[in-house]
């Protein structure tokens, strides 16, 4: 029976697109560039628990540019208040982008290639006068496809 539901989860790979399964912007938690590292912002970024923080240029958190790996702070001492773009600059992670349109199947092979586990959804937006321009929606994260796998919630440690 849990064997015919996995099955069944893996060929909906090739039906379902990111779009299903992203976790949206307004659940993600996520930086302003501008921010300081400073003892208050480094211990709300531990207490979130996540291991990567999108950042977000002004106040348009659609406007993702930048990605913090908490390990990236390993070398970071809150009293310097070290701004963020100081250390995303140094590391430099590369931003996975991918449209609200991918397919399931398709981004899981974009992980598996290793690049990054975790990936911005984007859209193009229409709205407005300006032309059209894109917009991230949310993230989705290996974890995400995973869990469309085996049909249920992984727990986090
Ligand atoms: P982590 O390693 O940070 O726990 P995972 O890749 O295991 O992240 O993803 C676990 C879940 O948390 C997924 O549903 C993913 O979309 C979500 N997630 C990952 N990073 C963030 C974040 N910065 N803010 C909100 N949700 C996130």
């Amino acid at each position: 029976k849990e064997e015919l539901n996995i099955i069944q989860g893996a060929l909906e790979l090739r039906t379902k697109v990111v779009e299903e399964v992203l976790t949206p912007l307004g659940d993600c938690f996520m930086l302003r560039s501008d921010a300081v590292l400073d003892f208050a912002t480094v211990s709300e970024i531990l207490r979130s628990g996540y291991t990567r923080i999108p950042v977000y240029e002004g106040d348009q958190r659609h406007n993702i540019v930048d990605i913090l790996f908490v390990k990236d702070l390993a070398f970071v001492d809150p009293d310097d208040c070290t701004p963020l773009l100081t250390v995303t600059r140094f590391y430099n992670r590369p931003l996975h982008c991918v449209f609200n349109d991918t397919r399931l199947d398709t981004v899981l092979e974009e992980f598996k290639k290793g690049k990054s586990h975790l990936a911005i959804v984007q859209r193009v937006s229409n709205e407005g006068e300006g032309d059209p321009f894109y917009e991230a929606m949310g993230i989705v994260t290996l974890e995400d496809v995973i869990e469309e796998i085996i049909k249920s919630e992984i727990l986090d440690e």
